[in-house]
């Protein structure tokens, strides 16, 4: 191409130059003899003829040229970004497709690295959480198998502690089980028309002796006595379990506090549970909702939290086509809030 532009343009510049020497003896008011107006007519003519077939010429050459190349480079490209018999590609449009599936690979590549980082993480995590009960019940049993079995006191206890651990380890399994469930779609929702504030106080019920443990008390506070919305109950009974039994474990003072709240918004029932407790620091926040993610080590619970909790969360209330979000103060206190479809 680059080729047949300066062939174009030399011939250009010679019938320019042409031009130019009839037009210099033309202003001297030179008389032409027939030898040089014969000259300059064959001068004229031939570049004229030479422009045009350089063109023509070079371009057919070019493109004859080019097309052998492109029919050669087919048999060794991908099916997808050239066929054999495309006649009109040219080099340039074969170019743009190569950048692009070469752009699309990178995006795939990129892709899959990200994959394979999350599964790894994923796999360490998931591992990491089973450890722990795992290697408990395994201590256990081997004292007991050692002689402790003999111990009636020994016997109960640690029985009870495999128990726990047990426990635990369904937990991780169950909590697992519900967000791959949640993740490939296979959870529907089983909507009904019900009073949020009754399931509060039976979840409030339910959870009265973990939060009498921890010397925190719980309530209730709503603009009416009775709110209907419709929602999964099931799943919005989880959803408040897990946000006011984590309210009561991440409590940390003397008497903790925590308010469950419910209020009309336009045709919206905003749900809040906010705790007086220890509050999530402001660079965690983001990450809460994370599978596995705990704010710190140090704070893990041993009881059977599965460090899954939100993330279910999460994943109901997007079920639901609802946020869930959260406000903290570290120190201080941290605020869950949800909205539900208000039911008529
Ligand atoms: P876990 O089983 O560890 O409770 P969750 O997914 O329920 O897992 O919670 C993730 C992390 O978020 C917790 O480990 C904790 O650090 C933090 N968190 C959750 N709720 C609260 C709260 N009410 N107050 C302070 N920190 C909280």
């Amino acid at each position: 191409m680059k080729f047949q532009r300066l062939t174009f343009f030399a011939s250009l510049l010679l019938t320019a130059v042409m031009l130019l020497l009839v037009y210099i003896f033309d202003t001297a008011k030179h008389e032409f003899s027939d030898s040089e107006r014969q000259f300059f007519l064959t001068l004229g003519i031939s570049t004229f003829l030479m422009l045009v077939i350089n063109y023509f010429v070079i371009d057919f050459l070019l493109n004859f040229y080019g097309k052998r190349q492109i029919r050669k480079i087919s048999t060794i490209l991908p099916e997808e970004l050239i066929h054999e018999d495309e006649q009109s590609l040219n080099f340039q449009e074969l170019g743009a497709r190569v950048s692009e599936m070469s752009q699309k690979n990178a995006t795939e590549i990129d892709t899959m690295k990200e994959m394979e980082t999350y599964r790894k993480e994923y796999i360490g995590n998931v591992s990491h959480e089973m450890k722990t009960p795992l290697f408990s019940i395994q201590g256990y049993v081997e004292t007991l198998m050692d002689g402790g079995v003999e111990n009636i006191a020994i016997r109960d206890k640690y029985l009870e502690r495999i128990d726990k651990s047990v426990e635990r380890l369904l937990n991780i399994v169950k909590d697992l089980d519900m967000i791959n469930q949640f993740e490939s779609g296979e959870i529907t929702l089983n909507i009904s028309k019900f009073d949020i504030n009754n399931l509060i106080r039976e979840i409030i019920d339910l959870l009265d002796l973990e939060a009498q443990k921890k010397n925190s008390k719980v309530v209730l506070q709503s603009s009416s006595p009775q709110i209907f919305v419709n929602a999964d109950k099931q799943k919005i009974s989880q959803v408040l379990i897990n946000l006011i039994s984590n309210a009561i474990h991440y409590a940390n003072r003397e008497l903790a506090k925590i308010t469950v709240k419910t209020s009309v918004i336009k045709n919206k029932i905003l749900v809040e549970v906010e705790d007086n407790g220890m509050g999530i620091k402001p660079e965690a926040l983001p990450r809460i909702f994370e599978r596995f993610y705990r704010v710190e080590s140090s704070r893990n619970r041993n009881d059977g939290g599965s460090g899954l909790g939100l993330a279910i969360v999460k994943h109901i209330m997007e079920a639901h086509k609802e946020n869930i979000s959260v406000e903290s103060v570290y120190l201080e206190g941290t605020k869950f809030s949800f909205m539900l479809e208000k039911a008529l």
